[in-house]
């Protein structure tokens, strides 16, 4: 599958970066959960000095060649751009990605001896690796446990039409390479496996489980869940086939995965199935912009009732809503309308409605979700064990992942050197 966004040309990027207004308090920056110098990188874009502007923003980030393709900047630095109350915000983003699609991954090596404890990292996806690095710049021995491909989600799931096998895997082996001390490929669950040979250990596994839809005949032969298929995808493994499929669900993953559908096969008809409406979607705007661009269609204000079919799915029943008052996260809830009910005629269902966390290390405290808690300094309830990512945040962005990842590195060193806790 052919990647869908193109690059800037040298006179996009250039025209773009002469709208950088150089903010006095740069919102932008505190904006991008990594803080990202951006002004100071768009300044370097304006004189031609790709090779600064890189090491710029691989001084504050090690997945930027992946963020500069799936970042999604309007919740985070574009959203703050003074320049939305002048006409548009900047194009923050594809400048971050100009500068790695025109240099090659080079980094100030000169590290210092590793000559600290060696650190424990259970899980190799974007905090695992962001907290490696900055252990090793610190001096500390990361050992990644990573049993699938190390980059996790983006390197397992995201589709080629968004990040490319080979970005993707670039990146990571460059981090794996300069500074990982050990990849080893075993399943820890438990805290007792580590204990004696690490000072510190930090959990990063993030969410491994998908949630299931609990109706009547989610069993039938055409109910898939959504990662599956798009690890498949992501393999190059040929997906199922079917013409008609429905994918439940209303985040990033079920527009993903509808996408992904519709690009393998046109002539597929994919619609999303989302119980609220159209401004309750928790997918990002470029995402659902993308999965309509490329056929995908919308069905809203339908709760699935009940998959249909003798052995193989022949249709979903979904019950018609109207929106109600609002859930504590201030979304509006769907309300079913009596003697609503319709059938949608399909040949399969996608189930992608959420995803859990398997349970391991029966002694770190978790919340009702199974999420990891942490104190404020990404701390578990046991101490020298430090958690971040999906596993702490629930679904979350590769920025945000690699933000925690900085953050507890920091907080390890801090609580290994200074004895404190945090
Ligand atoms: S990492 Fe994301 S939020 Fe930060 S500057 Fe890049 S695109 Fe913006």
């Amino acid at each position: 599958m052919e990647e869908i966004e193109k690059t800037f040309s040298k006179e996009q990027a250039a025209i773009e970066a002469e709208r950088c207004l150089y903010c006095y308090d740069a919102p932008c920056e505190t904006a991008c959960p990594a803080h990202v110098p951006i002004a100071e990188f768009i300044q370097s874009i304006r004189t031609d000095n790709l090779k600064g502007a890189r090491e710029i923003i691989q001084e504050a980030h090690p997945l930027i060649e992946t963020c500069g393709r799936i970042c999604p900047e309007e919740s985070f630095c574009q959203s703050a751009c003074t320049r939305i109350k002048m006409d548009t915000p900047i194009k923050i983003r594809e400048l971050h990605r100009y500068i790695t699609d025109n240099t090659d991954p080079s980094e100030n090596l000169e590290l210092v001896p590793a000559t600290k404890g060696k650190i424990a990292i259970v899980g190799g996806g974007p905090a695992g690796l962001a907290c490696a690095r900055e252990l090793r710049r610190f001096g500390y021995q990361p050992v990644v446990f990573e049993k699938k491909q190390l980059g996790g989600v983006p390197a397992n799931e995201i589709s080629a039409t968004r990040l490319p096998e080979e970005i993707e895997k670039k990146e990571a082996r460059f981090v794996h390479h300069n500074f990982v001390s050990e990849v080893k490929d075993t399943t820890i669950k438990s805290l007792e496996e580590l204990d004696k040979e690490y000072s510190a250990i930090f959990i990063s596994t993030g969410l491994s489980g998908e949630l299931n839809l609990d109706i009547p005949g989610n069993n039938l032969d055409g109910v898939y869940y959504s990662r599956e298929l798009l690890k498949r995808a992501k393999s190059g493994a040929k997906l199922p086939h079917f013409k008609r499929v429905g994918v439940i669900g209303g985040g990033n993953v079920a527009v993903e995965v509808a996408s992904v559908l519709k690009i393998e096969d046109p002539l597929r008809d994919v619609e999303v199935i989302y119980r609220r409406g159209t401004k309750e979607l928790k997918a990002f705007k470029k995402e659902i912009e993308e999965a309509i661009e490329v056929g995908v269609t919308f069905q809203f204000l339908a709760i699935p009732k009940k998959i249909e079919g003798d052995k193989r799915v022949e249709g979903l029943v979904v019950t018609r809503a109207h929106l109600g008052e609002k859930d504590p996260s201030g979304r509006r809830n769907p309300v079913p309308i009596p003697n609503s009910d319709f059938v949608i005629p399909l040949d399969a269902v996608v189930i992608a409605i959420g995803q859990k966390a398997d349970v391991y290390f029966p002694k770190v405290e978790r919340d009702a979700k199974g999420l990891v808690k942490v104190s404020d300094g990404l701390m578990a309830n046991v101490k020298g064990v430090f958690a971040g990512g999906d596993i702490v945040r629930g679904a979350s962005t590769v920025v945000e992942c690699v933000a925690d990842g900085k953050k507890a590195a920091q907080n390890i060193a801090k609580y290994l050197e200074g004895g404190k806790n945090v």
